[in-house]
């Protein structure tokens, strides 16, 4: 019978874990720092616990880390990691240096219902969610874990569709006595999944990006099927709503589709459906992928639209395409190494 994981446990959950094994319940403190700060291999490292009481855990579970089972490696240093989950399916990982920073970027599903059109992961349809233990081994398990520096949820699937197991891996990493992690150096990314907005905002202190791609309602949807349960404007409302205070930030995420999103017009009803929010718009390039009829902008047009938002006083910024020469749209490369299992 497979063990279970303890990797990915709170200690409230550990608890539980530490009675079973006849251990008092501060013991579930003194295992999830094996976990967490320790990084103890195998349970029969966690030296502090009796012999008796680490025969008993080692009989149900298994700390549960597991390496990743291959990368490609982009010219400008981008890794992409793909590791095996449950059902031999894969998930993506990918490492970003950028000079002083070294971003992590976590999947939270196998594949994704919010069904983009524009996105390789949504092709795969919704296979399943990750545990915490899979959303944290991710970070973990990095080869480059010790340079990091940030840690986005932006890669496969929904964060906020997910949002219990995405909350359990967010208090890992930031509480005294998982890894301590700033929640300043997290930005979570959504669709804009309206009452689970307000849940993270409540429940975290980590910072919020949404994808925005059009202020048009109708070529929202067009894009992003969830515009119709969770309209644009309502999400504006629930953030309007909210004190995101000094340290917070939210953001929205723009791709950019050559002629289809990036007019005078769309600069005018940024401006107005923004106004008020304190905020910035990351532009990302659109990435091709295979069967799409969507075309990347070129540079100057690229830059000649946030400058024009700039001017029109909202703060925009062209995130630079990372990793382009190795399968860059997020869910191609996980979708190739499955196609090859079948
Ligand atoms: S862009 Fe994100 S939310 Fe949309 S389908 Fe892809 S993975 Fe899912």
């Amino acid at each position: 019978m497979a063990k279970e994981r303890l990797y990915g446990k709170t200690p409230g959950e550990l608890s539980a874990v530490a009675a079973e094994a006849g251990l008092p319940s501060y013991a579930a403190k003194q295992i999830a720092g094996w976990l967490y700060k320790r990084g103890a291999p195998e349970i029969s490292s966690m030296t502090d616990l009796s012999l008796k009481a680490r025969t008993l855990l080692d009989q149900k579970y298994e700390t549960g880390l597991t390496p990743p089972s291959s990368v490609a490696s982009g010219a400008d240093g981008t890794k992409k990691y793909l590791f095996r989950i449950a059902d031999n399916r894969f998930i993506e990982t990918a490492f970003i240096p950028d000079r002083e920073r070294a971003t992590v970027c976590l999947s939270v599903q196998s594949g994704c219902r919010m069904g983009c059109h524009f996105c390789m992961t949504a092709l795969q349809g919704f296979q399943g969610n990750l545990s915490s233990g899979d959303i944290l081994n991710q970070f973990v398990s990095l080869p480059e874990h010790s340079l990091l520096t940030n840690i986005v949820y932006m890669g496969m699937g929904e964060p906020l569709d997910n949002l219990e197991e995405v909350l359990k891996s967010l208090e890992i990493l930031t509480a005294e006595w998982g890894y301590g992690w700033s929640p300043t150096r997290i930005t979570v990314s959504t669709v804009g999944l309206t009452g689970k907005i307000s849940e993270f905002l409540e429940r975290t202190r980590c910072h919020l990006a949404v994808s925005l791609h059009s202020p048009f309602d109708d070529e929202r949807l067009a894009l992003m099927p969830v515009e119709k349960a969770h309209p644009l404007k309502e999400v504006l409302d629930v953030i309007r709503s909210y004190d995101f205070g000094r340290q917070r930030r939210v953001s929205f995420e723009y791709i950019v589709f050559r002629g289809l999103n990036d007019t005078q017009a769309h600069i005018r009803e940024l401006a107005r459906i923004l106004n008020g929010i304190r905020c910035r718009i990351n532009l990302i390039r659109f990435h091709n992928i295979p069967g799409s009829t969507y075309s990347s902008p070129g540079q100057k047009e690229l830059e000649a639209f946030r400058d024009s938002l700039n001017a029109k006083g909202i703060t925009a910024t062209i995130r630079a395409s990372r990793g382009e020469d190795i399968s860059a749209a997020c869910g191609l490369l996980s979708t190739l190494e499955q196609n090859k299992k079948q």
